[in-house]
């Protein structure tokens, strides 16, 4: 009999998918520190490489001072490179990536040759309406960044940092009429992904519009399931 290849039956590559404003990033953090394993994303791996002066950093540094995106191929190398890091063998959460079907399934390929089992895809669903008033209501201080929103969490004073009385300002990302546009284009590139990995059967969907805590306990319900699910 072939040994148990602990691994693959332990570790879990864990992918959190979902619209900007679905909370993904907080809860990645949250839920990476709770099963002790790293939160990964490619904003921090390009930024580590590039600090460090790798050799892959070398060759995305010129591409991102001129603005351009990062080639998948490097981001591929990059993704492959930090999670056949010992930190990693545990599994690990990734939040932001893949972006693109192309991504998903070069994504698989490298899970399998580092003898991860099939990631477990959990999906952010929160309705268009909500995400909305989360990025439009978005307020941040000018002083001190300490961010608002003028729906869910207002300043005591209209317009002013509860802290410090620092003007509180809109970035422009955040204007309705971008989040709009923002919306749109996350919807047009990962609803292949969504279907991808649901024809897979490795998606898992959570409502994401509840509060903080109840986001967290429907990531550790899905989390919880044998991994063996039909
Ligand atoms: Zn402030």
């Amino acid at each position: 009999m072939a040994p148990l290849d602990a691994k693959k039956v332990l570790a879990r590559a864990v992918i959190f998918l979902g619209p900007p404003g679905a909370g993904k990033g907080t809860q990645a953090k949250l839920v990476a520190e709770k099963l002790r394993v790293p939160h990964l994303s490619t904003g921090d791996m390009l930024r580590e490489n590039v600090g460090k002066g790798t050799e892959l950093g070398r060759v995305a540094k010129p591409v991102m001072e001129r603005g351009d995106l990062v080639p998948d191929d490097l981001i591929l190398r990059m993704v492959e490179d930090r999670i056949a890091r010992p930190d990693a063998a545990n599994g690990f959460v990734f939040d932001g990536f893949p972006r693109t079907l192309a991504q998903a399934e070069a994504l698989n390929r490298i899970l399998e040759r580092q003898d991860f089992g099939p990631p477990v895809v959990i999906f952010f669903r929160v309705a268009d309406d909500i995400l909305m008033r989360r990025l439009a209501g978005r307020r941040v201080c000018r002083v001190c960044s300490e961010i608002y929103n003028v729906y869910d969490r207002p300043p005591k004073v209209e317009g002013r940092c509860d802290l410090d009385g620092g003007e509180l300002i809109q970035r422009d990302d955040d204007r309705a009429e971008v989040v709009r546009e923002r919306l749109a284009a996350y919807n047009r590139q990962t609803k292949p992904l969504v279907e991808y990995y649901r024809s897979q059967g490795m998606l898992d969907e959570i409502d994401a519009a509840a509060g903080m805590a109840a986001v967290t306990d429907s990531v550790f319900g899905v989390l919880g399931q044998p991994k063996g699910r039909a």
